[in-house]
């Protein structure tokens, strides 16, 4: 998501009749785009702007977009006067407008004001922000997130689920295959609960079929799911759309029924393992990819165990794992933590060695197959 609203920065910034430049010290405005789902990032971002400090001379612009943005806007504002827009989640597209307002004014601009009543004019026209002409693009389907997962900062940086109507999305992806695209991400904070709220919508497997209709389209992915909204219809698409990539992300976070009824995740191993069964049944050649957190607050070592044991009978392609990273604003920030950090990450290891382990073994089955590749730049 975080990659799609940077594009859309890019796009909007050449459609001012502005050009990237080669690194910072050719630049006259710097968009710094966040990441707040780790603290990491967030304190790259502050690191980052301190260098900026003294960049910033003769007109140059400063501008923090994003989830940090969002999530940080008056310390940003106290410790980072330099910069000059604070552009939040839902500002993204009015960039052009409020980099104009700072050249005109001379002033500071704190754009950070949550827009939930029009998904259309939020979540963007095709005509405005359409990308660089590439074989893979993304298509914003859906935008903020309704579940309560306690680790998680989204839904307070990115706002309530918002779908984008489906005509809109159908047009959107004829538009980018007329312009050579060959495969179509679907990209949304809770994707595959796309349209799930609003009455008027179909459902996200109806969606599939739509944009697999489309003439041109070869690949079709989407990121990021949440696994309870893995349908039967779902799966049935699976089965039946051929260019549907046989790919899907699930994110596991953890194994232990204890640790995710702790997360709020709205499942239990054993159902997650359930929706693996049904999606392989759909579609034999499948393989999963997945998110762990590591180091849950109370998570005890036969917790871990139970995320290992997932990890054996699924063997993903691919995790993504961290230890956890407490979030403001969370609930899972006053929860007690008794772990050490230092077990959390040996833990972190283990489980890379047994994900190493398994994609080795996994890898052998491509040796000496042909298969067709997606050249993308
Ligand atoms: S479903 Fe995903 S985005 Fe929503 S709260 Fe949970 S982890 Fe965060």
């Amino acid at each position: 998501m975080n990659v799609r609203d940077s594009e859309v920065v890019e796009a909007q910034l050449q459609g001012q009749g502005l050009q990237p430049a080669s690194g910072v010290e050719d630049a006259d405005v710097v968009v710094i785009n966040t990441c707040s789902v780790r603290d990491k990032a967030e304190q790259k971002l502050y690191s980052d702007l301190g260098r900026l400090k003294h960049w910033k001379q003769n007109g140059r612009r400063v501008v923090v977009a994003g989830c940090v943005a969002q999530q940080e806007r008056d310390a940003i504002t106290k410790r980072m006067p330099w910069v000059d827009l604070v552009l939040g989640t839902h500002q993204v597209r009015e960039l052009p407008k409020h980099l104009e307002t700072v050249a005109r004014s001379g002033e500071r601009v704190i754009a950070t004001e949550w827009k939930h009543s029009d998904p259309v004019a939020r979540l963007g026209r095709p005509d405005t922000v359409l990308p660089r002409r590439r074989a893979s693009v993304f298509v914003t389907i859906q935008e903020g997130c309704d579940n309560v997962c306690t680790f998680c900062v989204v839904p307070f940086t990115r706002g309530r689920e918002v779908s984008r109507p489906l005509d809109a999305v159908v047009e959107e992806v004829r538009e980018h295959v007329d312009r050579g695209a060959r495969e179509i991400v679907l990209l949304g904070q809770n994707v595959n609960s796309w349209g799930a709220k609003f009455d008027a919508f179909p459902s996200f497997a109806e969606l599939l079929y739509r944009v697999h209709e489309v003439p041109g389209v070869d690949r079709i992915r989407f990121t990021s799911p949440h696994p309870k909204d893995y349908t039967e219809d779902l799966a049935t698409a699976y089965r039946e759309l051929p260019n549907l990539c046989p790919s899907a992300h699930l994110p596991l976070q953890a194994g232990s029924d204890r640790v995710l009824a702790a997360m709020r995740r709205g499942y239990t191993g054993a159902r997650y393992l359930e929706i693996v069964a049904m999606l392989r049944e759909a579609r034999p050649d499948i393989h999963f990819s997945t998110d762990i957190i590591v180091g849950f607050p109370g998570e005890l070592r036969e917790d871990f165990e139970a995320t290992l044991d997932i990890v054996r009978e699924v063997r993903f392609a691919q995790i993504y794992a961290f230890v956890f990273s407490p979030r403001p604003m969370t609930p899972a920030l006053r929860m007690d933590d008794p772990v050490p950090m230092a077990d959390k990450k040996a833990w972190l290891q283990e489980l890379f060695a047994l994900q190493q382990t398994i994609q080795a073994e996994d890898h052998q089955e491509w040796v000496g197959r042909s298969v067709d590749v997606l050249w993308t730049d």
